[in-house]
């Protein structure tokens, strides 16, 4: 019987370490993960029970020093032709046991693009960092602070609004920077975080992109508290929390790309978002299949298995039709990412608004079909112990993040129609 693995890739252009990547987090997740997922929720606030799953993937196979150049113990995937692809494979394997982990271990890349991917490779920040994530057997997080109290959906909307919302200020103090403010949600806070990449304004209200900075700021500087994680639907191995910068002093090159490319390349760190979700979505959708076969054959019907009666047929169908064609946007909005000789830059509105257009097309669609299956599933689909209602939660928040679907909205119509006000 077809397996997870007859949903099409592109052999063509996947990357050579798609596979291995594939094997070795497969094998990590049978093991380490899936037996366990189940006490996750009850493990949200203290990590006991995950933290181990975390140290083996991310410290001990060492997938959380992939981005960084290989003379300082990282991998190199930021200088690849398959930065995006590769990565696609990684944060899908790990969707498809606990997208929650899923969450934590991308959202680690997501504030190291700034600096370790080509055109824009920070290499002093890169060696001032690269020990952190790769001299450690531990897992060790990053996080992306950009959502505040006043509105995340906001400061992503930077083709529109530019940055001009953001109420965390960096002011420069002799050569270092001073940063305050409040930021809420980034994944990985809530007293986990050992490096936050931090959205702010060096000119409060100013449209001037040159105002736009992205500043590293180790989370063991004085004035940096991680508030307590927020209990979620769903997600538990993901953290987030208030977090608060208060007169934190960082030095002057911490600012990831300088004026004007923090802006531009923070948007190529958007479309990664955008990748990543659609990679978690994918992912979880790959596991739901699994669990829809075992209880399709097994669970009978007038005397035949369920899958045996049309109605059932059409749902089945239905998921495995929308998990192929996710799958083939997932990779193809990769190599849009990879090729930007084909494509355009990473950062262009463009890029972003297809992106944004995938993100939300993969979310409703996932979310659409997990409602069906939990119809299907009837009483087993509210049943713990199948772990079909924790992807039908975990799913539900990709769509939330990230501005949410009217975001995407905006920004597909905005770009296709050359909407001036949206
Ligand atoms: C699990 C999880 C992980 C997250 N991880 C991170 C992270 O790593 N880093 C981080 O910074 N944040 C993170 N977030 C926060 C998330 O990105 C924000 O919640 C999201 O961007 C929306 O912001 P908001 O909740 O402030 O809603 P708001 O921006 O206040 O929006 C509220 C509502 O208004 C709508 N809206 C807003 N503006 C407009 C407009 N112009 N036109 C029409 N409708 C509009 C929105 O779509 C939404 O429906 C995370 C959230 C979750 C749930």
């Amino acid at each position: 019987m077809p397996s997870i693995d007859d949903f099409t890739r592109p052999k063509e252009y996947i990357s050579p370490i798609d596979d291995y990547f594939g094997k070795i987090v497969r094998q990590w997740a049978d093991k380490e993960v899936i037996p366990y997922r189940q006490r996750y929720d009850e493990d949200w606030q203290e990590h006991r029970l995950i933290e181990p799953a975390f140290d083996k993937l991310m410290g001990e196979l060492g997938l959380q020093r992939v981005l960084f150049p290989e003379d300082l113990g990282g991998w190199g995937l930021g200088h690849s032709h398959y930065t995006a692809s590769a990565s696609f494979r990684l944060m899908e394997e790990v969707a498809r046991a606990d997208s929650g982990i899923a969450v934590a271990f991308g959202v680690t890349f997501w504030p190291l693009i700034m600096i370790c991917n080509e055109p824009h490779l920070n290499r002093r920040l890169c060696e001032e960092f690269a020990p952190l994530f790769c001299n450690t057997n531990k897992a060790v997080f990053a996080a992306n602070a950009m959502t505040e109290p006043q509105g995340g959906a906001d400061i992503e909307n930077m083709e529109i609004i530019k940055g001009s919302t953001i109420e965390t200020t960096a002011v420069l103090d002799g050569d270092d920077w001073i940063i305050n403010g409040h930021k809420l949600w980034p994944t990985n806070s809530g007293g986990v975080c050992s490096l936050f990449g931090v959205v702010c304004t060096t000119r409060p209200g100013s449209k001037d992109l040159n105002d736009f900075a992205f500043i590293f700021v180790p989370a063991d500087r004085p004035g940096v508290t991680q508030g307590n994680s927020y209990q979620k639907a769903g997600m538990a191995a993901d953290k987030n929390s208030d977090v608060w910068f208060d007169h934190v002093r960082v030095p002057k090159y911490y600012r990831a790309c300088g004026p004007g490319d923090d802006y531009k390349y923070f948007k190529e760190v958007i479309s990664f978002g955008n990748l990543g979700s659609i990679a978690f979505v994918c992912g979880a959708m790959m596991n739901v299949f699994e669990i829809l076969q075992n209880f399709c054959n097994s669970n009978l019907y007038r005397g035949l298995p369920v899958k045996e009666h049309d109605a059932v047929a059409a749902v089945l169908a239905d998921l495995v039709k929308d998990i192929e064609i996710i799958r083939i946007i997932g990779y193809q909005y990769a190599r849009m990412l990879d090729r930007p000789e084909l494509y355009g830059p990473r950062w262009s509105d463009e890029i972003v608004a297809k992106g944004r257009a995938y993100k939300y097309f993969a979310c409703d669609r996932a979310v659409e079909d997990l409602g069906r299956v939990m119809n299907l599933m009837e009483s087993g689909g509210s049943d713990r112990a199948r772990d079909l209602e924790k992807h039908w939660r975990d799913i539900k928040i990709v769509q939330l993040w990230m501005g949410g679907k009217q975001l995407c909205q905006m920004e597909t119509a905005r770009w296709f129609f050359d909407c001036k006000t949206l």
